[in-house]
């Protein structure tokens, strides 16, 4: 992958700067409003900085300042048609973010395959590719991932890495950036961060992926202004996270949200941890994919190919989709009891193709929270999403951590 010279995400070198932004008197203060500024650039731009100031609550002169700062490190510019010229400052010139120059790589380990992207600034996916393992140790795994990127980047100049994120399922320490356990890759304690940092050179931040899912639907999605906002992920892996007034919560060594073996209501899989029903042995497109190949709906392991069957009409591919999506109800009615979040954004193959799923989904839940509970709002992208959003949530957390050099 090649090395180049662009500013990057947590770059250990403070800037010489000529910004007025107060010194690092109160550093937290200071990335909180650095943080905020962006934020509103994100969701209101084009926007004037005097109405960022109000919708802020910083000072119109300290908007300006940071609105400065990002012009120069290239995140933000002021908007193509200005409506007024106002002196210095500008301020009721719009600014808008400046998607044309960063983006981020977003790295997706999904148990049959890797999917790697390359995000802009306003989360969107500007290139992805899927790389189905040919082997699932981790150093082949990542160093193919690293390389997917690589190529990515090639076929893409003029698109500058800021960083790269990697979203995966299992037990993920995202302060460490290691993968603690993740049983059906068979992966324990791998350094992650480590070894994608050195395949490709850019900073790397790795976090579980409905953790990082959360993040791209509070940043991008559904969950943007969302006071708290739960996702269920339900893949081959099931896992949950949780965040409230923005920050998702971890728990000591990231544990949150390990909710693979809560006890599903009416559940009948064998587990592999000697239960019976068990959400993840429930629910997994794995249990998904035996059923229907039981049912002689489809005969392999993609669970597109039974959103396919029932697309092409076959009722008992309907039913299995419905019946999973009502099971995936009440867990999330269990979850709603115990975190009682505004929103709840589910991630699963039926219910993002599927409005009868949909429907069974809410009648598992069973009560009002139902209209609560709304699909990923990524339905065409959603791995994609999951690993870039991971390297965005460290930019929009403190974007003046990017540094300037070359600028
Ligand atoms: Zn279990």
């Amino acid at each position: 992958m090649p090395r180049t010279a662009a500013p990057t995400l947590n770059s250990p070198s403070p800037s010489p700067s000529p910004s007025r932004i107060p010194r690092a008197a109160d550093p937290d203060r200071r990335r909180t409003s650095a943080s905020v500024v962006l934020r509103s650039v994100l969701e209101h731009g084009p926007v004037a900085r005097s109405t960022i100031a109000r919708l802020t609550g910083l000072s119109p002169a300290s908007v300006t300042d940071y609105c400065a700062r990002f012009s120069e490190l290239g995140l933000i510019r002021e908007a193509a048609a200005p409506r007024r010229s106002n002196g210095v400052g500008r301020p009721h010139v719009p600014v808008d973010l400046d998607d044309s120059r960063f983006v981020v790589g977003g790295v997706h380990v999904a148990v049959p395959y890797t999917t790697v992207a390359l995000l802009d600034l306003r989360g969107r996916v500007v290139a992805r590719r899927e790389l189905k393992h040919e082997r699932t140790d981790p150093g082949a795994v990542l160093a193919r991932a690293a390389d997917g990127l690589g190529a990515l980047l090639h076929e893409a100049p003029g698109c500058r890495p800021l960083g790269v994120g990697v979203a995966i399922g299992g037990w993920v320490d995202r302060e460490s950036g290691t993968v603690v356990e993740h049983p059906l890759l068979g992966w324990r304690d791998v350094a992650v961060r480590e070894i994608v940092g050195e395949h490709t050179g850019l900073p790397v931040h790795v976090d579980g992926h409905a953790r990082a899912l959360v993040n791209g639907e509070r940043l991008f999605g559904l969950g943007r202004g969302s006071g708290s906002v739960l996702h269920l992920f339900v893949g081959n892996v099931v896992d949950a996270a949780f965040a409230t007034n923005d920050e998702v919560h971890h728990g000591p060594r990231s544990q949150a949200g390990t909710i693979a073996h809560l006890p599903v209501p009416g559940g009948t899989e064998r587990c592999d941890c000697g239960r019976i029903g068990c959400l993840q042995a429930e629910l997994s497109e794995r249990t998904l994919c035996r059923r229907a190949r039981e049912a002689g709906i489809t005969e392999g392991v993609n669970p597109l190919h039974v959103v396919a069957a029932a697309a092409g009409g076959d009722p008992k591919a309907v039913r299995l989709l419905v019946e999973r999506a009502r099971a995936i109800g009440r867990a999330v009615r269990l979850l709603l009891d115990v975190l009682n979040p505004e929103t709840v954004v589910v991630t699963e193959v039926g219910i993002i193709h599927r409005a009868d799923c949909l429907r069974a989904l809410r009648e598992g839940v069973g009560d009002e929270r139902a209209v609560s509970v709304v699909p990923t709002s990524f339905p065409d992208s959603v791995l994609a999403v999951a690993g870039g959003s991971v390297a965005l949530d460290v930019l929009y957390r403190d974007p003046l951590a990017a540094s300037p050099e070359a600028i």
